[in-house]
C-alpha cells in the first residue's frame, strides 16, 4: 500500500518537499479491527495545523508520521462480527491507500440513502461544524442578518442554508465571480460578495443595510476588518476558523488594533466565542444527522464537492484549499 508522510514541517505554504510517499506492506487486522481500502480522503483546513508543532487543540502529526484525515473506505478483511467485507464506512484512515482501523471508530454508511462522499462534507465534520456553531453560538432569529465567508465551502454553505432555514437574511462572501454567482444561484444566499473586489467593504455595507447580527468567522484577516464596524449590538461571532492566517509566519504589519476590537466587544455587547466542533460532536451528532440527512437526501440542502483523482494529487489539492482553488468540499478519490 502507498502512504504520504510528513517529511518536514512547512514554513508558510506547505510544499511537496514537506511530504514523502512511501510503499509499505499491508497489515492484517487483529480482533476488533478491519482492513480498509481507502475510497475517498477528505482534505480539510485543520490539516495545516497538524503539520505544525505550534500549541493547538490537537497533537501535531510527528515528522515521519502518516498525514491524518477522514476517509471513506471499503472493508477488505474483517476481524469483527459488526462489519463484513464490502461494507462502506466512515473512518480516519489518513493519507494512504489502505488502513487498519478499530471497528469502534467507524460509522457504517448506506450508499442507497445519500452518496457516501457526503459523510466527509455536508453530512460529516464540516457540515456538523456549521450546525454546531449556529445552534450553540450563532442562534439566528427571523429577520436577523447572518454573514459568513468561505461561503461556497462545506462549512460556509451550510451556515448560509441554516441561516435561511431560521428565517434570517444570509450574506455570503467568497473569492472570485464564479464562486460569488453560486452563492445566490445554488445555495440560496440573499447576497453574495467577492472579498477580492477592491470595493469589498462598500459592497458588504450595501448588502447588510440593517447591520450584522451573526458573523460566522471562517477566515479572519481583511474580511473581519470589513465586518467589525457593521456588527449590531448583541451580535454573536462563532469563531470557527481563521484560514487567512494559517500560513502566516509573522504578525501582519500595521498599528495594534486590539484596543479597537476590545472597545467594540464592550460597547456593542458582542459575544465572541471560539469553538472546536469536537466539543459538541458527542452530544449533537445524532440530532444533526436526524435533522439534516433527510434534507440532503431530498435536495432541500444543497452541497458542492470538488473531487480530485489520485492520492498523488493530495499535496497540490491541499495547497489549493489554502488559496481558494477548490470549489466546494475538497475530496481525493483514492480508489473506486
Ligand atoms: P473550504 O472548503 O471553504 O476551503 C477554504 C476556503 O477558504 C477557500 O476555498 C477560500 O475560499 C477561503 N480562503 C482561503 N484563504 C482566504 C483568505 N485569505 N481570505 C478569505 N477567504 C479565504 O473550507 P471548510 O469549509 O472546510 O472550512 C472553512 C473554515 O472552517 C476554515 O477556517 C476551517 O479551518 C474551519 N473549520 C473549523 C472547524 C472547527 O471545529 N472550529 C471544523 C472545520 C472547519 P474563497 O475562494 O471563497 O475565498
Amino acid at each position: 500500500s502507498t502512504r504520504i508522510v510528513l517529511a518536514s514541517r512547512p514554513v508558510g505554504m506547505p510544499e511537496p518537499v514537506n511530504f514523502r510517499t512511501e510503499t509499505v506492506e499491508l497489515k492484517d487486522p487483529v480482533p476488533g479491527q478491519v482492513l480498509l481500502e481507502t475510497l475517498y480522503l477528505s482534505l480539510d483546513p485543520y490539516m495545516r495545523g497538524r503539520m505544525s508543532d505550534a500549541k493547538s487543540y490537537a497533537a501535531p502529526v510527528p515528522v515521519g508520521g502518516v498525514m491524518v484525515g477522514a476517509t471513506v473506505g471499503r472493508v477488505l478483511e474483517s476481524a469483527d462480527p459488526a462489519l463484513s467485507a464490502g461494507d462502506i464506512v466512515l473512518g480516519y484512515g489518513g493519507w494512504q491507500t489502505h488502513s487498519v482501523e478499530s471497528v469502534s471508530y467507524l460509522r457504517r454508511l448506506d450508499p442507497s440513502v445519500v452518496p457516501v462522499t457526503t459523510a466527509l462534507g455536508v453530512l460529516g465534520m464540516p457540515g456538523f461544524t456549521a450546525y454546531a456553531g449556529m445552534r450553540n453560538i450563532g442562534r439566528p432569529r427571523p429577520g436577523e442578518t447572518v454573514v459568513v465567508a468561505a461561503a461556497t465551502g462545506p462549512v460556509g454553505s451550510m451556515v448560509g442554508q441554516l441561516a435561511k432555514l431560521s428565517g434570517a437574511r444570509a450574506v455570503g462572501i467568497a473569492g472570485g465571480p464564479r464562486k460569488v454567482a453560486l452563492l445566490t444561484d445554488t445555495f440560496g444566499f440573499d447576497a453574495g460578495i467577492d472579498h477580492r473586489a477592491p470595493d469589498f467593504a462598500e459592497q458588504l455595507a450595501a448588502a447588510t443595510p440593517d447591520g450584522i447580527d451573526v458573523y460566522f468567522e471562517n477566515v479572519g484577516g481583511a474580511v473581519f476588518d470589513a465586518v467589525l464596524p457593521r456588527l449590531n449590538s448583541f451580535a454573536r461571532i462563532p469563531v470557527c476558523g481563521l484560514i487567512a492566517g494559517y500560513n502566516q509566519t509573522e504578525l501582519p504589519p500595521g498599528p495594534d488594533r486590539l484596543g479597537l476590537l476590545m472597545g467594540m466587544i464592550l460597547k456593542q455587547s458582542l459575544t465572541v466565542r471560539g469553538f472546536i466542533q469536537g466539543e459538541f460532536a458527542p452530544t449533537q451528532t445524532g440530532e444533526f444527522l436526524t435533522e439534516i440527512q433527510p434534507m440532503v437526501a431530498d435536495g432541500r440542502i444543497t452541497y458542492l464537492e470538488d473531487i480530485v483523482d489520485g492520492l498523488d494529487q493530495a499535496v497540490p489539492a491541499f495547497q489549493g484549499l489554502l488559496t481558494g482553488r477548490n470549489l466546494g468540499k475538497l475530496i481525493v478519490r483514492v480508489a473506486g
